[in-house]
């Protein structure tokens, strides 16, 4: 089927257009321009039409999320991370049914959907016992309409829950199990971080992701601890120690990179590796902040992700990602709305190897519509989206051109939010 669809106002690469169009076929923009060039080669298409009191963006992006972390909300809150680790994630965790998984994840996931999340990475490490788990997310995402690309971890640490712990053998096995059973959810692997994930582990991921042609998505760098841990054990950063360990290429994404040394930044960008920053939850557990102008300066391709979930919205991640980086260099200058707009739309799609993020030919018809009540008159549309949008401006949420998301909660949403409920009071 083919649908056209005839936007007023559009957001197209940071620009606003205005009677913009575009051609959708099976799931994917294939034409793209002004509503005069397109509609004459368009006659045979269904249409749809978005008049001037809505702006038609392109899907978010989240980069980087831990959907099951929903269930921490509020009694997990304002605790070191140390503890916030032992004394609420790990107590929750490790009691998860399939079940419990799935409801979860569709509630976390139908939230993102009312955001204008369109595209989420999600960090899946609730392996230990097998695949069951994974199975159960996997479904929550297609039964919600979200796209999926399923980073998922491998993690042979001692202090780590049994619930989380694998062998190398087990994690590669399942993991290429996952890739081959479902295609539609771009399964790639994710050794979990330097301190959960032996450098076996870290280098069997590695030559797994090039075997099997994925990304390699790892934890890095996120708090200082962390390097002040590797530097004293083997002599190098996180950054330097993952090249050394064979795991820093252009598969590689860097999630947080908060507390990396200027020569870790160019190697970042010599090996052609991508980061995902993640300001909201940076500034909740106090990690610190990703030098996003310096990176991008340097090339480095920049994605933002939602992942503590506390709130998963990737208009706040944009407007936290330009707050903290005018703040990190005292300088109002340092970070435009349309730079965090791309980290949150086309370059957050390419940080994940996903064609999506914008409303152009090639790219996944993964489109947002938002009430343009709020943007004034004055105002370019991409700073009012950055700057003052709220969730509440998405309408409708789309991807590959099917309405996954229409005002109100959906039956599957609904439900969710009710199973969670009761799985928290089980939990908690
Ligand atoms: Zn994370």
């Amino acid at each position: 089927m083919r649908e056209l669809i005839r936007c007023a106002r559009a957001l197209v690469g940071g620009d606003e257009r205005n009677d913009y169009a575009f051609v959708v076929e099976d799931g994917v923009i294939v034409s793209a321009g002004t509503y005069g060039a397109i509609a004459p080669h368009a006659r045979d298409c269904e249409a749809r039409a978005f008049p001037a009191d809505r702006l038609v963006v392109p899907g978010f992006v989240n980069g980087h999320s831990h959907a099951y972390q929903i269930l921490l909300r509020g009694w997990g809150d304002d605790l070191p991370f140390a503890t916030w680790r032992s004394d609420a994630l790990y107590k929750v965790v490790p009691a998860l049914t399939p079940d419990d998984v799935y409801w979860t994840f569709a509630a976390a996931f139908s939230e993102m959907l009312a955001a204008g999340i369109t595209t989420v990475a999600e960090f899946f490490y609730l392996n230990g016992a097998g695949n069951e788990r994974a199975e159960a997310a996997i479904a929550a995402a297609r039964e919600t309409g979200i796209r999926l690309v399923f980073a998922r971890t491998w993690m042979d640490a001692d202090y780590a829950p049994s619930a989380f712990r694998e062998t190398v053998d087990q994690a590669a096995s399942r993991t290429a199990e996952l890739a081959t059973r479902y295609p539609d959810a771009n399964v790639c692997v994710a050794p979990h971080s330097l301190h959960a994930a032996s450098h076996e582990m870290i280098r069997a991921a590695a030559a797994f992701a090039r075997r099997h042609d994925t990304l390699l998505h790892i934890h890095v760098a996120e708090a200082a601890y962390e390097g002040e841990e590797t530097l004293a054990k083997h002599g190098a950063t996180p950054i330097a120690l993952l090249d050394r360990l064979g795991a820093l290429d252009e598969r590689t994404v860097a999630i947080h990179a908060i507390h990396v040394t200027d020569d870790e930044k160019r190697l970042l960008a010599e090996r052609g590796a991508r980061v995902v920053h993640n300001p909201m939850t940076n500034q909740y557990l106090g990690d610190g902040t990703c030098d996003v102008v310096g990176l991008r300066a340097l090339g480095v391709r920049v994605g933002l992700g939602t992942d503590a979930d506390v709130k998963p919205s990737i208009i706040d991640e944009m407007r936290a990602a330009a707050l903290l980086q005018k703040l990190r260099a005292a300088d109002g200058a340092a970070f435009a709305a349309r730079d965090a707009f791309a980290l949150g739309t086309s370059l957050g799609a390419q940080t994940l190897g996903v064609a999506a993020g914008d409303l152009t030919a090639g790219n996944a018809a993964d489109f947002v519509v938002l009430g343009a009540g709020g943007i004034d008159p004055w105002s370019p549309a991409v700073n009012a989206l950055v700057y003052r949008a709220q969730d509440a401006w998405v309408q409708a949420t789309f991807v590959g051109g099917k309405r996954v998301y229409f005002g109100e909660p959906s039956a599957i949403a609904r439900k969710a939010r009710e199973e969670v409920a009761s799985i928290a009071r089980r939990l908690i």
